[in-house]
């Protein structure tokens, strides 16, 4: 079984008199920069000169170049976008880095997939939020913390696990538990939550929406009842309170005899969904999609282009914004 590491794992004073740089000030960043700042860390922020920047000097940082300061640091922490990471490591990062300096990704991408290859005689080690960064400062103001899933990819110094883990720990996520994998791991599951599990979900609601249009219901109507009340996303977060199934209990009678007896009909359609998800699976831990996505570039983000047009001009996106619009949610509210 998982081990779930917590805050008794980890020695937070393996921190005092390091210097953390968080290079990049974004959702992450900022988050983090924060969290470590309250639980007494010494955080330099280093960051291109723009709003990120400004932002961060108005929360009271002190801002470098991302050269001047990942050379300052004892810790490194990246967190700039993934896609740009691998030139502004190789140009401004691993230049001043220092053996025995520990070097930390909040996604294990790059590095599983051989895109940033950190020299021999640094700790690498992942800390890879399960939560985006308006969680992660949350989740530490209430104390909740927040989980993620921690892993050691090089250990020179020998003390490379105990560092992570103090690190962890500072940024709240050992309070609400951490799981130790390898970068690899992370990643594959990052990417197959994306690619296998997303899209299937988001095509079994299309396809419901096109069925109830089809048959005559108004598409505001049927963009309410399958997702835009709230109802799923409030019953997805009892599901993660109370569990999957116990939630059904909240529903009531009919809803779970016609859910449970309808549910077996859906069964036929598994084997074909699961190849596809294999198929996805695959593809990833292979370092195929990294190679597509990646080594593939510009040509890949062409493409990414061309497919963001065609989604958007699908009707349901037409749908959605003006559903939204006239039932007055979110952005899109008005009239
Ligand atoms: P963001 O897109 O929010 O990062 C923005 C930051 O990166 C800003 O400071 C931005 O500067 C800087 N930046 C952007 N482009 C460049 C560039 N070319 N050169 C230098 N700096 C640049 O990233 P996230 O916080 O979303 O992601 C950071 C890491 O965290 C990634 O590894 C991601 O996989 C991981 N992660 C993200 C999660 C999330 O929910 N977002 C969850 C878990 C992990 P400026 O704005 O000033 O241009």
């Amino acid at each position: 079984m998982t081990t779930i590491l917590r805050d008794a794992d980890a020695d937070p004073e393996l921190l005092s008199g390091q210097q953390i740089a968080v290079v990049g000030y974004g959702n992450q960043g900022r988050a983090q920069a924060l969290n470590l700042r309250d639980s007494g860390c010494s955080v330099v922020i280093g960051n291109i000169r723009d709003a990120a920047h400004e932002a961060a000097e108005r929360d009271g940082f002190r801002v470098l170049p991302i050269a001047e300061a990942s050379a300052a640091a004892d810790v490194v922490m990246l967190l700039i976008p993934d896609e740009v990471m691998p030139p502004v490591y190789a140009e401004h990062v691993a230049p001043g880095l220092s053996p025995g300096n520990l070097l930390v990704f909040a996604s294990g991408y790059n590095v599983a997939f051989g895109l940033i290859e950190p020299a021999p005689e640094l700790d690498v080690a992942l800390i890879a939020p399960r939560m985006i960064g308006l969680g992660v400062r949350d989740g530490y103001l209430d104390g909740r913390g927040f989980p993620s899933f921690v892993g050691v990819h090089r250990d020179a110094t020998g003390r490379a696990r105990e560092r992570m883990l103090a690190l962890a720990r500072a940024l709240g996520s050992t309070r609400a538990g951490c799981i130790e994998m390898s970068l690899h791991d992370e990643a594959s599951l990052d990417l197959f939550t994306e690619q296998g599990f997303g899209p299937a979900f988001g095509r079994v609601l299309i396809s419901a929406i096109e069925v109830l249009v089809e048959a005559g219901y108004p598409p505001e109507a049927v963009l309410l009842e399958l997702y835009l009340s709230g109802e799923l996303a409030y019953s997805l977060e009892k599901a993660r309170e109370v569990g999957m199934v116990r939630q059904m209990d909240f529903h009531s009678h009919t809803s779970q005899y016609g859910s449970l007896t309808r549910g077996a009909r859906f069964l036929e359609h598994a084997e074909p969904l699961k190849r596809s998800m294999r198929q996805i699976l695959d593809e990833i831990r292979s370092g195929r999609f990294a190679e597509e996505w990646s080594g593939q570039q510009p040509r890949a983000s062409e493409l990414f282009a061309a497919l963001r047009r065609a989604r958007d001009a699908q009707p349901i996106a037409k749908w959605d914004e003006e559903a939204r619009r006239r039932l007055r949610i979110g952005a899109a509210a008005g009239d």
